[in-house]
Parts: structure tokens; sequence; C-alpha cells
């Protein structure tokens, strides 16, 4: 078994995510911390939305592009 594929943050999704949203919600986070929920191309838009409607939503990053972002940061951190 291969648990490792990211699966989709929607309540009840099981389908693998393919998009990354980074948010902030700054009531209870510093401005630079970002959380981050997965979405399937179905729930993209919903969770979005969700986010968005708060001010909580800072980013929208397709799942290999965030990947590559952190991999460049680790590489490079130290
Ligand atoms: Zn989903």
């Amino acid at each position: 078994m291969n648990d490792e594929s990211p699966i989709c943050s929607a309540k009840g999704c099981r389908a693998a995510a393919v998009w990354v949203l980074a948010w902030n919600n700054p009531k209870i986070h510093t401005p630079e911390r970002r959380k981050t929920w997965l979405a399937c191309e179905e729930h993209r838009e919903h969770l979005s939305q969700f986010l968005g409607v708060r001010s909580m939503l800072k980013d929208v990053v397709p799942l290999a592009d965030w990947e590559a972002r952190a991999a460049e940061r680790s590489a490079t951190d130290g």
C-alpha cells in the first residue's frame, strides 16, 4: 500500500489532491504563517471560496509547483 499520495481536504472527499490552498487566519496566526489545505479539481473552488469570504486565502498553487518550491527552499535553507 502506498498512502503517500495527498488527499483532498474537503470533508468526505478521498480524491487525489491537485491544488494547494495556502491560508492564514490573522486572528490566530502571525502574518508570515501559512496553513495549507489540499484540494482536488472539484473542490478547489469551494475551498477557495470558504477561505476567500473570510479573507484568509493567500495563495492557490498547483501541488506540483508547491512541492517544487518546498524542495527548493529546503535545498537552499542551510
Ligand atoms: Zn475533493
